[in-house]
């Protein structure tokens, strides 16, 4: 049939259910709240926010999440356009009234006359019909045992243990090295797909102290008894505070040892200990310090990270967290058109595809729900190019990402294709503002010929 299922009315499932009806497709939500509840909604509404009210800045010149709410008005987004209309003042970022904002959504969703809801939990992946997963990530048991029979349960995770990731620009090569440890890897390139920042002994010290002695935030207690696994800290996800507090030489045996690397700046003198940071892109922007995932508060991570030799001056695209978070290894699950390569008829979107916030999940959902609609009237869209935020976000989960050691993402200008030759010296804000026109230019194009004209 012509029909489009929708599983999960959140940002992603709204958003995508959005598209594809304006775009003259029937499209059932199920939606299990609140029959089913998770432990952080509280309402049976639709795209609801579960914790902050904000949707981050919306700078549409200098930020890629701003960039992000640009793209998705131009695309008569129902998030977006219900986000403006119940927008509180805050400065530069969108703050919105939950409450309005979500029934908002849901009056409009139901008032469509080619949407309808069915209440109720669906607990398998089914094999006919058109279908979009967009369970977030509190995904229901059932159907997170059922997702996992289908990829294999090592491609589904249920939390993410994200360690910081830095701009690769913004690190300092005259202390940090290039080099895998023992020198492994068949090619050069895999040879130098970690960079090394060495530590004396005296700072290898102060930065224990300075973990042990950082605000940190605790697990929320429905977290931890919603979790399928006892412990929430799973084998080689320890915190490095929760290392650190277990001795003050576990890091320098862990994630920290300095065996089988030779400093390339002063190769006679061996390092205390190092902290390694591993290429995160195919582009290279990006890197993560292995095994650095942390419970830290944002603003403690920035400050102790920054004691690292060659990390003063780093910029981090997203700092580290342990969270609940159910989530596919897309990069090796989906496919360019977001669909389960082993059963293309079922589509994922919204969080549990690796993006992380309330904008970008969205944003996947109106990427898949256009995709969908296309698919259904018998077209195949173009790739969304990847210099537009959208298209660097669903490049990134689908392909872009190392599938290893693949962790949720936000947005950010880190995931779009460089704009400058190697070597070439622009202001950020100069650059920042042709990330944006580039993408602007290049998103107003792909939705122009790839929007249907309606009948
Ligand atoms: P959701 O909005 O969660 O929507 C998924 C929907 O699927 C839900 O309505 C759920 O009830 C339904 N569902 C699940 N399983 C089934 C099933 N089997 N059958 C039918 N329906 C089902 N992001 C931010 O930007 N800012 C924040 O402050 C923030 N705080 C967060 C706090 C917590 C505790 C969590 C878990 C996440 C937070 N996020 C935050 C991350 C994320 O952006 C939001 O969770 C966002 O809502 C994800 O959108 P989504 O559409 O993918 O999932």
């Amino acid at each position: 049939s012509d029909t489009l299922h929708i599983v999960g009315g959140g940002m992603a499932g709204s958003e995508a259910a959005w598209q594809a009806a304006q775009a003259g497709i029937p499209v059932v939500i199920h939606e299990m709240r609140p029959q089913v509840g998770t432990f952080a909604h509280k309402t049976g509404d639709l795209a609801e926010m579960v914790c902050s009210n904000s949707f981050r800045s919306d700078d549409d010149e200098q930020n890629a999440v701003g960039l992000l709410h640009w793209e998705m008005r131009q695309a008569g987004g129902l998030i977006m356009e219900m986000a403006d209309r119940h927008a509180l003042p805050a400065g530069g970022a969108l703050a919105v009234d939950r409450d309005g904002f979500s029934q908002a959504v849901t009056e409009r969703l139901r008032a469509h006359p080619l949407v309808s809801v069915q209440p109720g939990e669906i607990s398998e992946l089914p094999r006919d019909g058109h279908w979009i997963f967009a369970t977030g990530p509190l995904t229901s048991t059932a159907l997170g045992q059922a997702i996992a029979a289908e990829t294999g349960a090592e491609a589904l995770a249920f939390f993410d243990a994200i360690a910081p990731i830095v701009y690769a620009e913004s690190i300092d090569m005259s202390v940090a090295w290039e080099q895998s440890r023992y020198d492994k890897g068949e090619t050069e390139e895999e040879q130098k797909a970690y960079i090394n920042c060495p530590m004396t002994k005296a700072q290898y010290e102060a930065f224990i102290d300075a973990l042990l002695a950082a605000d940190k935030t605790e697990f929320h207690e429905d977290e931890e008894s919603s979790s399928p696994d006892p412990a929430p800290y799973f084998d080689g996800c320890l915190p490095i505070e929760v290392m650190a507090e277990r001795g003050r030489e576990t890091l320098r045996h862990g994630p920290m040892k300095p065996r089988g690397l030779t400093n390339a700046h002063n190769p006679h003198e061996k390092p205390h200990a190092v902290v390694q940071l591993r290429r995160d892109n195919k582009l290279g922007t990006l890197y993560n310090i292995v095994g650095f995932q942390t419970k830290m508060r944002y603003g403690a991570q920035a400050e102790v990270f920054r004691t690292i030799p060659g990390l003063e001056d780093a910029r981090f695209a997203r700092l580290g967290g342990i969270h609940r978070n159910t989530f596919l290894n897309s990069p090796r699950l989906l496919d360019g058109q977001m669909r389960l390569r082993s059963r293309p008829n079922v589509r994922f979107a919204g969080q549990i595809t690796g993006v992380e916030g309330y904008v970008e999940s969205a944003a996947m959902g109106l990427l898949a729900g256009r995709l969908a609609a296309a698919e259904i009237t018998g077209r195949t869209l173009p790739g969304v190019p990847e210099t537009t935020a959208t298209g660097a976000l669903v490049t990134h989960i689908t392909g872009g990402a190392e599938a290893k050691t693949f962790q949720p993402m936000n947005v950010n200008f880190g995931l779009f294709p460089p704009i400058d030759a190697k070597g070439g010296r622009r202001g950020r804000k100069d650059r920042y503002k042709a990330y944006t026109d580039r993408a602007k230019h290049d998103w107003q194009f792909w939705l122009a010929t790839t929007t249907p004209v309606p009948a």
